[in-house]
């Protein structure tokens, strides 16, 4: 039984368990007659055994849970019903041809407890008069029956199935507490995992962007430390929205906004899964490069400037706005402000040197030679 089933299916398997052990049953009784008529002193001749005994009996109740399977396979909204029913004639016919051991008719009890196997009143209830039909039938029909039950059996089996009744219903009705005890702490548990993603994802990101904000970033950042002085190498961009107070000033606030988050969605669509993304300020973001080479790195961060160069915004008269790119690959032993402060330069120099561009350290040692 898989924990996936629904109870449906469970009820399905279950179902075919006790057909399944309705035939183990008959075929132990046939196995169990044969052998005390063979090898005890039986009070039968050998014909009357091998019918009355033997086959009847057994073509009987195969019949029965022949009937019950089929019924399963066609119509199995009445397969409970069928179940138990046959499960009482099988219990039945057994005490019927073993009366003379006395704890037989404790068979009954038997169906009643197996119906409680599916956590339903009902069905215990119905089982429960079916074993009172039973025992009256053979009370009322069965000669041997009646001879061998005495004042205080008359009395004790019917108590005995009240009980049993009792009983059942007592483990359905707190076995279904507990079920529902249970349900309630899983939705529980389950609710308090989403709101903590929920959370979790509010406290990392950034609403407008969807960016991770500047405390993500310092994590990242870190982390990124860490790795870079075990030999993992990766690469520090900062961007800055060129002029963009004059976007603020010129189309407003929201208008403001919404570039915002274009040029946000820009980046994240251009560089790779393995790199972070953050909105470090206001029009400033931060990218964490991994698992690439500097190249790789300057590649990526450069088609960002060049991909929001050309992309022209309908808020501003189809115009583009510019970004200025300082990038830096993390050398062993520098610390977490050296190099931040080292590509915040870099980004400043590119401001400075007219904006829109990607500088690096190399490319700035070729500006600052070439003037
Ligand atoms: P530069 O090219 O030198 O970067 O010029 P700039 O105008 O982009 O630089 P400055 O730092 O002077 O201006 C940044 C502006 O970004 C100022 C502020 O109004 C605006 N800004 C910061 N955060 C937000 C925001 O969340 N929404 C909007 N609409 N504007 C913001
Ligand atoms: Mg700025
Ligand atoms: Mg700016």
């Amino acid at each position: 039984m898989g924990p996936s089933d629904t109870s449906a299916q469970r009820q399905a398997k279950w179902i075919k368990r006790f057909l399944r052990t309705y035939w183990l049953v008959i075929a132990l009784h046939f196995a169990a007659q044969l052998w005390a008529f063979l090898f005890l002193s039986y009070p039968m001749g050998p014909h009357e055994f091998y019918y009355d005994v033997l086959l009847y009996p057994t073509l009987l109740m195969s019949a029965v849970v022949g009937l019950t399977q089929f019924v399963d396979a066609i119509a199995p909204k009445y397969s409970f019903v069928l179940l138990f029913v046959s499960g009482t004639i099988i219990a039945m016919m057994i005490i019927h041809l073993n009366m003379d051991i006395r704890i037989i008719g404790a068979l009954m009890l038997l169906p009643i407890f197996a119906s409680a196997i599916f956590f339903r009143l009902d069905l215990t209830l119905f089982t429960s008069a079916l074993q009172a039909a039973a025992f009256f039938i053979l009370y009322r029909w069965d000669y041997w029956f009646k001879y061998y039950l005495n004042d205080f059996d008359l009395i004790a089996v019917p108590l005995f199935l009240l009980v049993g009744t009792l009983v059942a219903g007592i483990i359905i009705i707190n076995g279904r507490e507990l079920a529902s005890d249970l349900e309630a702490t899983l939705t529980a548990k389950q609710n308090l995992m989403i709101e903590n993603a929920v959370i979790r994802k509010l406290s990392t990101t950034d609403a407008l962007t969807g960016l991770y904000n500047h405390i993500s970033f310092h994590e990242f950042y870190e982390k990124a430390l860490e790795y870079g002085n075990q030999g993992a190498p990766f690469h520090l961009a900062l961007i800055d929205i060129d002029n963009f107070k004059r976007i603020n000033d010129k189309y407003g606030h929201r208008t403001g906004d919404a570039v915002l988050a274009r040029v946000a969605k820009v980046i994240k669509e251009n560089i790779s899964p393995a790199d972070i993304a953050s909105r470090y300020g206001g029009e400033e973001f931060a990218i964490l490069f991994f698992e690439k080479s500097y190249e790789e790195a300057y590649e990526l961060a450069d088609r960002v400037r060049q991909q929001l160069s050309e992309t022209l915004h309908e808020e501003l008269e189809n115009t583009a706005v510019t970004v200025s790119i300082g990038l830096k690959s993390y050398s062993e032993g520098a610390t977490k402000e050296q190099l931040f402060e080292e590509v915040d330069e870099l980004l400043y120099t590119a401001k400075k040197s007219g904006k829109n561009t990607t500088l690096t350290p190399l490319q700035q040692t070729r500006h600052l030679q070439s003037v």
